[in-house]
C-alpha cells in the first residue's frame, strides 16, 4: 500500500514520453511506500510567472502554481513533481535545475540546462534532478557526499558527477521518514 503518492505533471510542451520514463524509473529507485503516477494531462503556466528582463521563469512561483492548479495535493501524503522544458531562477541564483517546496507539496524540474546532444545523458540528468527534488519533498536535505543524488548541483558538471542513486545515509533517512509517516497515518 502506498504511503506517499507523487503525481508527475508535464508542464507546457514537456514530452509525455519523458514524463512517463521519469514516472517509471523513480518508482524503481524510491523505497517501498512511495508510488508515482503520471497525470494524464498537461499543466500550462501563465506568462505572469515569467521574468521578461531575465527571460526565465520564477521557479518558486511555478511550483506554487502547480500546487494551486492541481488542487488535490495533501502534503506530506500527496505530492507533485512538475517537469518543465523552461529555464528558471530563484532570487540569489542565476538559474536552478529544480525547486522543491515541501510545505506546498510541490516541486518542479526545469530541463533547459540539462540538455545534451547525447539523449541518454540528458535523460540521466533528468532522472537525477527529479530524484533530487522528490527527495527534498520527502524531507531530505542536501548531502555532503558528492556522488549522492542529494548533493547540491551548482553546475551541470556537479549533476554529471553524482549518481542516480541515494547514498546509504540518505536511503536510511528516506526509509525512516516513510515508515514514520506510515505509522502516524495508521494511528490517526
Ligand atoms: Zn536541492
Ligand atoms: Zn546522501
Amino acid at each position: 500500500m502506498a504511503i506517499v503518492e507523487v503525481i508527475i505533471v508535464p508542464i507546457g510542451s514537456f514530452p509525455i514520453s519523458e514524463a512517463a520514463l521519469v514516472t517509471d524509473v523513480l518508482g524503481e529507485r524510491f523505497p517501498e511506500g512511495v508510488r508515482f503516477r503520471l497525470l494524464p494531462s498537461r499543466l500550462h503556466v501563465p506568462l505572469t510567472l515569467f521574468d521578461w528582463s531575465r527571460a526565465q521563469y520564477r521557479a518558486g512561483e511555478v511550483a506554487l502554481h502547480l500546487a494551486g492548479s492541481l488542487g488535490i495535493l495533501d502534503p506530506p501524503r500527496i505530492l507533485a513533481l512538475g517537469l518543465s522544458e523552461a529555464d528558471a531562477f530563484v532570487e540569489g541564483l542565476n538559474f536552478v535545475f529544480g525547486v522543491a517546496l515541501p510545505t506546498a507539496g510541490a516541486a518542479v524540474v526545469f530541463s533547459r540546462r540539462l540538455y545534451a546532444r547525447d539523449r541518454n545523458l540528458y535523460l540521466e540528468r533528468l532522472i537525477k534532478e527529479s530524484m533530487h527534488e522528490v527527495g527534498h519533498l520527502l524531507g531530505l536535505d542536501h548531502c555532503p557526499n558528492p556522488r549522492c543524488v542529494m548533493s547540491f548541483s551548482n553546475s551541470i558538471h556537479d549533476v554529471d558527477r553524482k549518481e542516480a542513486a541515494f547514498c546509504e545515509a540518505c536511503l536510511t533517512k528516506l526509509e525512516d521518514y516513510i515508515s514514520r509517516l506510515g505509522r502516524s497515518l495508521g494511528s490517526r
